[in-house]
């Protein structure tokens, strides 16, 4: 018999019952000192905690969305006022209003050095913008500070949590029984701080997430946090609309073919077609001179280059055929487009949250066209460029011209009695294409 199945019958008290030091706490944050202070092993999570984990659980995800879990710890600590305020919940933190993309996105566990010293984790520390612990000012980390591993609740190898394989450890055990005391005041201010400002941003932003998950979402997620905050692998746009211009008469019509958000020919203003045209000019200009003669004759001719006519104008309106559109791009376009279409198009697209937004703000449809243009006119730039790489191989070669994917994150600020304007963020994706 091991000492796993004897402690239980001997009932002892769990060490920590206090948390006035660990305001904001995550559950996370509270599974993390309870098994420390306890020296819990997996096997003694279900007697003590009642909590069940399995090997190969990603306990961080788990004990943060995981209903079963959190409750059990809540049986495990019930008079704790820190639970009362819902903490707990990853929606109270994030400031964006929408869906949180949790497909997304990676969920890395994130902590600050020094609160780790006491085992103290906030959700705070895994919010968009958020790179530095906000009343220690060092930067949060999300690996080992020694061997650079990814930081893991390694549950399979019975690895304490925040000590790491190569022996290093974040925790300091007297520090953990009581918390950090000094910095009470400055984390309450900064947390009551932060709630109520992802409060009142939920309320006038939207964020609209890739289908798909990327990998570097976080890229695009800090800089729409924190504007200061941007890596060589965003490509960011801002949508802002013009005060003078009121009407326009470039509108995606409600009929665009567009909301479908299937690969056709989709029918957009008139008025678009000389920057797809453009776009399409430019795109030749950059086959390297000896692959020309061969590919096309005149350079704006991308009927030969293509097999077909990816953009042309008609009498009234301008036709694209979104073939050439990344899916990822072709649905965040249709998406958009489904708030203007007669009927609203695949069921799946529709975020009725974001309609009623839109349409409740008096210029939302002029910005909804604007976007819709700056998507597709960047999507286009480069879809063609990864299918005329097929082609044209020595596109690869040129450093700067190279096919590349990105994945659009778009943000939506509707301020009331202002002007509304948004973000795209644009994740450059691994790989050739
Ligand atoms: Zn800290
Ligand atoms: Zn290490």
């Amino acid at each position: 018999m091991n000492t796993a199945t004897v402690l239980p019958m001997l009932d002892p008290r769990l060490v920590g019952e206090h948390w006035e030091n660990y305001e904001g706490t995550s559950s996370f944050g509270v599974f993390w000192r309870a098994t420390r202070l306890n020296h819990l092993h997996r096997r003694d999570l279900r007697s003590f905690l009642h909590l069940s984990l399995r090997a190969g659980d990603d306990a961080f995800a788990r004990l943060t969305r995981g209903i079963p879990q959190q409750a059990a710890l809540r049986f495990s600590f019930p008079k704790s006022e820190f639970i009362e305020k819902s903490y707990w919940r990853p929606e109270e933190w994030w400031p964006f209003g929408g869906p949180m993309p949790f497909e997304q996105m990676s969920w890395r566990l994130r902590v600050c050095p020094v609160c780790a010293r006491s085992c103290y984790h906030s959700l705070l520390f895994q919010m968009p913008g958020v790179v530095c612990c906000p009343w220690h000012g060092v930067a949060l980390i999300d690996a080992c500070p020694k061997c650079e591993s990814p930081l893991a609740v390694d549950v399979q190898r019975d690895l304490p949590v925040g000590r790491c394989r190569c022996g290093h450890d974040l925790v300091d055990y007297v520090a953990s029984v009581v918390g950090e005391a000094t910095v009470r005041g400055h984390k309450h201010t900064a947390i009551e701080d932060h709630l109520q400002r992802a409060a009142s941003s939920r309320g006038r932003t939207w964020l609209i997430a890739p289908e798909e998950f990327d990998d570097r979402a976080w890229t695009a997620l800090h800089w729409f946090g924190n504007s200061s905050q941007k890596t060589g692998t965003l490509l960011s746009e801002r949508v802002e609309l013009d005060h003078s211009v009121r009407f326009t008469s470039s509108r995606v019509g409600p009929k665009s073919g567009l909301e479908s958000a299937q690969p056709s020919l989709v029918a957009l203003p008139l008025e678009w077609f000389v920057a797809f045209q453009r776009i399409g000019a430019q795109l030749l200009a950059m086959v390297p001179r000896e692959h020309l003669p061969t590919l096309v004759g005149p350079a704006s001719d991308m009927r030969r280059a293509f097999g077909q006519l990816p953009a042309f104008p008609g009498s009234r309106e301008m036709y694209l055929s979104t073939e050439v559109l990344d899916r990822s791009v072709l649905r965040c376009a249709g998406l958009l487009a489904a708030i203007v279409a007669n009927s609203t198009g695949r069921r799946t697209l529709v975020q009725p949250g974001l309609r009623q937004r839109i349409w409740d703000n008096t210029h939302g449809l002029r910005l909804v066209d604007a976007l819709v243009r700056r998507i597709l006119t960047r999507g286009y730039a480069d879809g063609l460029r990864v299918a005329l790489g097929r082609h044209v191989p020595a596109l690869y070669d040129a450093q700067h011209h190279r096919p590349v994917r990105r994945l659009p994150w778009v943000l939506l600020d509707l301020p009331e009695g202002e002007l509304p304007s948004a973000r795209i963020g644009w994740t450059r994706q691994r790989g050739t294409f």
